[in-house]
């Protein structure tokens, strides 16, 4: 009954199709969602559907130059624990003019707006750390323009910077340095600098390419001098979109209020968002029925980089989601459940990319870089491993490792490794549980070991299956 009320055709078709298949079914039986999505799939349903989500993707590509226009960075903070990211973030808000002018109270929906007094504007995530990043690119979002690195004057590079900065490279997000708690009597700034360079952050005053700007977050030094650079980074990134698109964006956080309903916060990346528009996010839809900003003003409409509260959702969406505005409640409805068909269906069928499979990515031309993420139990292995497959890397395909560190594997890794494809190696060391959790949730393909030798064999055993000529 669920089917034909999705596919808009009498139960009693449904069931003759059933029949085709050798199935016998009554209206209020269950079926496999595999064999659904075939049903779906048989009497053109999908086919449609993706016509009209094609036709969504063309309209947004037919991007007119004229129309796009310079748009605010969206900013993550990162940084080792304790460096200063939660009080960095508290003294970049205080420089808000909007805020001090109207006497407005900030509201936690997940990302913030910092506004300069000659108007041009910074959006922050509000959760500092690479995790909230790392997690909504693990479902595909997009959503970082630049990276602050926060470290310690008086503390200088720690495990967490090393894998901050390891998280920023794997998706290619632009690092700016703030080194911080330069008022604290044991700061020393050029050790930061120097430790930074080891790692291929060369500061531009020693004539490399990246920002570094001495803060405190406790004294509020320097801190337009962090924002004034943050925004020439942006000028040179060149960021654009075009405000008079339909909107798009994406769920930044989500969750369920006794009074409103589902709320959720959309960071707004394309087009204008209004009230009143018809939307698909994710599996589910809706309609703006109010918006709320950073400051908890009503907006009637809220341009590219603006994080907004949206009340209307049917459902609740997932962070990560992509929200996209479409013409008409029927079209939201039939997309949003056209996809919760395919995703029931894909989450029973597919897994994230494993060993024994990259052989056919490769020759299917999806990589042509085995991507790795190494943990073990003492710094000399690490290095060991690093040593021996940085050797056996062939002509049509890298073997990069993205992040190795000491320790065991924990969620982070897992995250990581699902956001960018990679395997996660384990050398005389395992997951910790949450990890173990998120390895099966998200189907990341985890390898222990406990000799160096069987883990360079399996990687190379890969790539030679790569190599072998088709017969
Ligand atoms: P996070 O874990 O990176 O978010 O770090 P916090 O922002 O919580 O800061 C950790 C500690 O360092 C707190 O006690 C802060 O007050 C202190 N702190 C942060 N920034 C500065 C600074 O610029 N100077 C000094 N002296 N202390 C700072």
């Amino acid at each position: 009954r669920e089917l034909s009320e999705i596919l808009k055709v009498p139960p009693n078709q449904i069931m003759a199709e059933l029949l085709k298949k050798g199935i016998l079914a009554t209206i209020n039986q269950t079926i496999p969602s595999d064999v659904a999505l075939s049903i779906a799939e048989d009497m053109g349903f999908l086919a449609e559907i993706k016509k009209i989500e094609e036709k969504i993707e063309e309209e947004e590509e037919r991007e007119e130059e004229k129309n796009l226009q310079p748009r605010p960075p969206v900013v993550v903070v990162m940084g080792h624990v304790d460096h200063g990211k939660t009080t960095l973030l508290d003294a970049v808000r205080k420089t808000n003019v909007a805020e001090r002018e109207k006497g407005g109270i900030t509201q936690q929906i997940g990302a913030s707006v910092v506004e300069l007094a000659d108007g041009r504007r910074i959006t922050f995530l509000d959760t500092p750390g690479h995790e909230a990043f790392t997690s909504l690119r693990a479902r595909g979002a997009q959503v970082t323009d630049i990276a602050v690195l926060v470290v310690a004057a008086d503390d200088g590079v720690m495990p967490q910077t090393v894998e901050a900065i390891n998280h920023a490279r794997a998706f290619n997000v632009p690092i700016l340095v703030a080194v911080n708690k330069i008022d604290k009597p044991g700061a020393d700034p050029q050790k930061v600098r120097r430790e930074l360079s080891e790692l291929g952050l060369i500061p531009e005053e020693w004539g490399g390419d990246t920002i570094f700007v001495d803060v405190s977050a406790k004294t509020g030094k320097n801190i337009d001098q962090l924002l004034e650079y943050i925004l020439l980074l942006a000028e040179m990134l060149e960021l654009k979109a075009d405000p008079t698109k339909k909107a798009k964006g994406t769920i930044i956080e989500s969750r369920l209020d006794k009074q409103k309903g589902v709320v959720a916060t959309v960071l707004v990346q394309e087009g204008t968002l209004k009230v009143g528009d018809v939307f698909v996010a994710g599996i589910t839809y809706g309609k703006v029925r109010a918006m709320m900003d950073d400051k908890g003003r009503r907006l009637k409409s809220a341009g590219p980089s603006t994080p907004v509260e949206v009340l209307g959702f049917e459902d609740l969406p997932m962070a990560g989601d992509t929200l996209k505005v479409v013409d008409d409640e029927r079209t939201a409805r039939h997309i949003a459940e056209a996809r919760k068909l395919q995703k029931e269906h894909l989450e029973k069928v597919s897994k994230g990319l494993a060993l024994e499979e990259v052989f056919r990515k490769i020759q299917e031309g999806e990589i042509r870089e085995l991507r790795l993420i190494v943990k073990t139990d003492t710094v000399g292995s690490l290095e060991a491993i690093k040593k021996s497959l940085s050797e056996i890397s062939t002509q049509e395909v890298a073997v990069k490792i993205i992040h190795g560190d000491v320790g065991g594997i924990t969620e982070n890794d897992i995250m990581l490794a699902k956001a960018s494809g990679a395997i996660v190696i384990g050398f005389n060391t395992r997951p910790d549980v949450k990890a173990k959790e998120a390895a099966e949730r998200e189907k990341v393909d985890v390898r222990l070991y406990g000799i160096i030798y069987e883990v360079v064999d399996d990687v190379k055993k890969a790539l030679k299956g790569m190599l072998k000529p088709v017969e």
